[in-house]
């Protein structure tokens, strides 16, 4: 393991463009639950009920209560030492990206700047009508249904996560997987790889005869193209990756 850990580093150290590509599994590391694995949150909820368009406009009181719930959550968790380590990672590389499938803003609240949040941030909303986005990642909680701010607008706000049955936005998309077809190094981090179309990003960079590290706790479908396969928790793995 440490000998892998070493040549990892190396490969870290030498990329010219590096990309960092994180799924629920670094946020579970920080108390936050899992929306797809087996005791996730959709064995509990039904995401038909609280995650499409349709049940929001059935009833965006109901959807609004969640994403509260959710939200408050996500602001009483903090970064674990995997995030802050990705920051150091970019601190340390000019030409540099996180892209995250992750909503809970974890990232950036490590210090983060430099990320692209595939499947949206649970701390902004956005108007319905106008698109007025509104950002209350500084920790304010939106009222029951809240509406746009805007003067002369009467849209809802609704909260700025893909929901099933959505596109994630192309201008995102194409940018994290542009990045990716660039980048000399890829590190994945938690995630299975089977959500797509975000699942394509490592397999991207493969073909660009990147150097893949995977960091999970289990085998992902990642694994097979990895070079370095770091099997453990990512608060663990990560510091060993960046030290000094
Ligand atoms: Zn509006």
């Amino acid at each position: 393991m440490q000998d892998k850990i070493q040549k990892a580093r190396d490969a870290i150290a030498r990329a010219e463009k590096l990309l960092v590509f994180t799924g629920a599994g670094i946020s579970k590391e920080s108390g936050v639950p899992t929306f797809r694995e087996a005791d996730g949150l959709w064995e509990k909820f039904k995401a038909e009920d609280f995650a499409t368009l349709d049940a929001f406009k059935r009833n965006p009181r109901e959807v609004w209560k969640w994403y509260r719930e959710r939200r408050a959550l996500a602001l009483k968790v903090k970064p674990n030492p995997a995030h802050y380590a990705v920051v150091r990672l970019e601190e340390a590389h000019e030409d540099f990206l996180v892209a995250t499938q992750n909503i809970d803003n974890l990232h950036q609240r490590a210090g983060a700047k430099k990320v692209l949040e595939l499947h949206g941030n649970i701390m902004h909303s956005y108007c319905m009508k106008c698109g007025h986005l509104v950002d209350e990642s500084a920790g304010e909680l939106p009222g029951e249904v809240p509406s746009c701010p805007c003067e002369d607008c009467d849209g809802l706000m609704r909260p700025k996560v893909v929901w099933f049955g959505e596109q994630l936005d192309p201008h995102d998309l194409e940018r994290s997987f542009q990045f990716a077809s660039e980048c000399d190094c890829c590190i994945v981090i938690g995630t299975s790889g089977l959500v797509y179309p975000a699942a394509q990003i490592p397999f991207l960079a493969r073909r660009n005869d990147a150097t893949i590290i995977d960091v999970n706790p289990e085998p992902s479908a990642i694994t097979p193209i990895a070079d370095y396969f770091l099997a453990g928790p990512a608060g663990q793995i990560m510091p060993r990756l960046v030290e000094e």
